[in-house]
């Protein structure tokens, strides 16, 4: 057997897809702007980035990276246990962690390495690791980092969690819950409430993945823990610069006591080069935006969430449960799927493919995503683009239904 055998399906999928003509993994020729790029020479309108708040080429974001970068250069070719710690890197923690209301923040290079770092550093042997069912990779992954007992409840389902840790109570082990705020496939929250209210009771801690929804969520921008009301209870926040904030980059924040413990012993943080100058100073810029500015982007998002989520219901297609900044369009099969999105391309609009195993349930997805800054006719272009291709393709429904789960 060859050493790459194991992984050989995988390339075939692939290729049968790129058979019909249709490559997901596409090329971005030239970007444009947060909404556009040049992709197969042709322009592209882009819904399926997550650009939450548009702030990619924001000026202040772009002026304070190079500015950054003449200043202090363009890497620091370091980790931060070693050369990699600059005066940015600090002052970037004591902002996020004021901006949280948290005593502590860690800034990782990427959000998959806080959660992989992060996760898997807290809980160890004799401890129990509680996962909702659709978690994320990097979640998946630390769970395969630590020596902790792995337990997985059902996708968003309180009961299901309860289940478990009543199973666990007598158990002398730390219990880590692990949830995200907005799932990244199909766009649904969590009961975040229900989810605290019973960790809490049984002893554990709760950590939230709040990567969709920094900036997205609550009435400061600080994601469900803030819209659920549940910030202080919550004991782990980790979140990603990726996103909203328009680079690169991953954090934790907590109140949790030794929490500085995790610099010293979180392997991802330690063995691995820090962010650079440049990201650094958009990121600070990009958070300044979001204290600012953050309650009129947030309306544009949500303006935008409802123009797109409306409209491809009144159309017919099957979406996601909830109204969010992701929202995904449920195809019938993956050939409809990569075919539907081939045709889209056509169109110059481009969203994600998103099939198993990468989806919850088995489901095929055109995993769309929207931004501020979108504007009203890009997206009412897409709904129409959108309905004309379900129907040639057969994917809507000859009675019009309503969005389901
Ligand atoms: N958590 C979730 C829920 C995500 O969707 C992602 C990225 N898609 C990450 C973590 C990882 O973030 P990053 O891109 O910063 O590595």
């Amino acid at each position: 057997m060859g050493i790459l055998d194991r992984h050989l399906h995988l390339l075939e999928t692939h290729r049968a897809m790129q058979a019909t003509g249709a490559d997901p993994l596409v090329v971005m020729e030239r970007v444009l702007s947060p909404t556009e790029a040049v992709i197969n020479g042709r322009r592209t309108l882009l819904v399926g980035t997550n650009n939450y708040f548009g702030l990619t080429f924001d000026k202040a974001c772009i002026e304070a990276a190079i500015e950054a970068t003449r200043a202090e250069g363009t890497g620091t070719t370091g980790s931060r246990t070693a050369n990699g710690t600059y005066a940015q890197h600090a002052a970037l923690e004591a902002e996020m962690a004021e901006f949280y209301g948290k005593k502590h923040c860690m800034v990782m290079t990427t959000g998959y390495q806080a959660n992989l770092g992060i996760i898997s550093t807290l809980v160890g042997e004799g401890d129990y690791l509680v996962i909702d069912a659709d978690s994320h990779a990097s979640i998946y992954d630390a769970c395969k980092q630590t020596q902790a007992t792995i337990i997985r409840f059902r996708h968003n389902d309180p009961a299901s969690l309860e289940a478990r840790l009543r199973r666990l109570k007598d158990e002398p082990g730390n219990k880590l819950v692990v949830v995200e705020g907005i799932y990244s496939m199909l766009g649904d929250t969590a009961p975040l409430k229900a989810f605290v209210e019973v960790t809490k009771r049984y002893g554990g801690y709760i950590l939230v993945d709040e990567a969709h929804s920094l900036g997205a969520l609550g009435e400061r921008g600080r994601g469900l823990v803030e819209e659920a009301g549940v910030l202080d209870e919550v004991d782990f926040v980790v979140g990603t610069f990726s996103k909203t904030l328009g680079a690169i980059g991953g954090f934790c924040v907590s109140d949790v006591e030794g929490f500085e413990a995790l610099r010293v012993a979180t392997r991802a943080y330690m063995f691995t080069a820090s962010l650079p100058p440049s990201i650094v100073a958009s990121v600070r810029a990009a958070l300044k935006i979001v204290r600012k500015d953050g309650a009129v982007l947030r309306k544009r998002l949500w303006d935008n969430v409802a123009t797109l989520y409306d409209g491809l219901a009144k159309a017919g297609f099957r979406l996601g449960p909830e109204h969010g900044p992701v929202v995904a369009v449920v195809m019938p099969d993956q050939m409809t799927t990569v075919g539907v999105w081939q045709a889209l391309m056509e169109a110059g609009i481009y969203v994600n493919v998103a099939v198993p195993p990468a989806t919850p349930g088995g489901l095929c997805l055109l995993r769309c995503s929207l931004s501020a800054a979108h504007s009203r006719g890009q997206l009412q272009h897409m709904v129409e683009v959108l309905a004309e291709v379900g129907h040639r393709f057969g994917v809507l429904p000859q009675e019009r239904s309503a969005a389901v789960a």
